[in-house]
């Protein structure tokens, strides 16, 4: 009998969804170099529990931290006595997640789509129906849009990958990945509409028809399976892949952080159970090698694309050095051009520049990686928000975030296309 409840709670864990009742997000603003070097230290203050959702910037620059109920006080106490002021972001994490998790349930109670027509592009997805997306897609393009298995995530799922091509054998192409960071739901659903997008404008769009009868596009919605199936189940702030850590009591790696580029350099953590731990060895992940030998094995990608969620933000490399890149000049124009294109849809505002020079210092990052391969469109977005809800960003911003993103991406693309090398 105590063994069965023993294993019937050990059941009930396993399947329990974490709450996250009470948890804070605080915003922290860093006044002068010395509070700017204690905020450094804010990852390795294991004792408060923090997950770091926005890093350390700069001086002014807001460092967002999410705390969990049990430490509050105490980190509130900290702050308070090294006089860095911090205001509260969001009061209850909990409370978003709730309504979150309501407008799923009531969209997906309507009856499940057919068709890509009839797909609710403005609310969020689980991976099964990411996955049945694509393949209505395919069904419905059959002589243009096809699906590619690049790979297998660490628990055995398809790394699944559209390719846009109107012929031709293996065409200059454009890459385009979205949820390496399991958690950033706006971007793996925006990808869902930049899919469809793609279908509907093509013969429409003069641009976009242009690239594509010269270009292929490939397209990773869930570039991190695991963990975002982790984030419909049980942990809705799961940011890295899950692959246990051999001695560590916490899995995952930071995909962002395990590409062979600066590798092991400052600005990622050797600590397994760190948000930022770039892994045993560079292309350690299976979800980032598989991306790796297939870059390799076309040799023909010319712009590679990586999107995140949040901040507002679109850098090119390095992040893993000061030294500029050798084509700074031409990528900070175009990342101009881009934002510049994206605000004149609803005039959401953009910082932009090299990684390095714009967030932070962040070694082993993916196009850092993709652009010492030689592609020299090598650009990374943040989208939607500056922190209001973050990582939480309502459905109802889905659709606007994706409208606006894309004429970024196709001020990117068009370059790409007009500018061969
Ligand atoms: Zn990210």
């Amino acid at each position: 009998m105590r063994g069965l409840i023993a294993f019937t709670a050990l059941f009930v864990a396993v399947l329990a969804k974490e709450t996250f009742e009470g948890h804070q997000v605080l915003r922290i603003v860093p006044k002068n170099e010395a509070q700017l070097s204690l905020l450094k230290n804010l990852e390795e203050m294991t004792e408060f529990e923090l997950d770091v959702w926005m890093g350390v910037t700069g001086v002014s620059f807001p460092v967002d931290v999410r705390v969990p109920p049990h430490t509050l006080q105490s980190f509130k106490s900290y702050l308070e006595s090294h006089d860095l002021e911090y205001s509260v972001m969001i009061e209850d994490i909990q409370a978003i997640l709730d309504v979150e998790k309501q407008q799923m349930e009531s969209a997906a109670r309507v009856a499940e789509p057919r068709n890509t027509d009839s797909f609710d592009y403005s609310n969020y997805h689980t991976l099964s129906e990411i996955y049945s997306f694509q393949d209505m897609l395919v069904a419905e393009n059959p002589n243009f849009v096809s699906k590619i298995v690049i790979g297998q995530s660490y628990e055995g799922r398809p790394l699944n990958v559209l390719k846009f091509s109107t012929g031709g054998s293996n065409r200059p192409a454009i890459w385009i990945d979205t949820g390496i960071h399991s958690r950033e739901w706006v971007t793996q659903a925006s990808a869902l509409w930049f899919a469809k997008k793609i279908v509907t404008d093509y013969g429409k769009d003069a641009a976009l028809t242009a690239i594509l009868n010269n270009m292929d596009i490939f397209l990773e919605i869930a570039t991190n399976p695991d963990g975002y199936y982790l984030t419909h189940t049980s942990n809705r702030m799961w940011r890295k892949t899950r692959k246990p850590n051999p001695g560590y009591s916490c899995y995952g790696v930071d995909p962002n952080r395990n590409w062979n580029a600066g590798f092991g350099e400052p600005g990622a953590s050797s600590y397994p159970c760190s948000e930022t731990y770039r892994g045993p060895s560079a292309h350690s992940e299976s979800e980032v090698k598989s991306i790796v030998d297939f870059v390799q094995s076309h040799g023909n990608i010319k712009a590679f694309i990586s999107i995140h969620a949040y901040s507002q933000m679109l850098m090119y490399p390095y992040g893993y050095t000061k030294t500029a890149a050798k084509d700074q000049a031409e990528l900070h124009a175009l990342a101009q051009k881009a934002i510049t294109d994206l605000a004149s849809l609803y005039g959401t505002r953009y910082r932009y520049g090299s990684i390095i020079n714009t967030i932070y210092q962040a070694s082993g990052n993916t196009i850092d990686w993709t652009y010492e391969q030689g592609i020299k469109y090598s650009y990374t977005f943040e989208l939607r928000d500056t922190g209001y809800y973050g990582f939480l960003l309502p459905a109802r911003e889905i659709v606007p975030t994706a409208e606006e993103t894309w004429l970024a991406l196709m001020a990117i693309m068009d370059h790409a296309y007009k500018n061969p090398y």
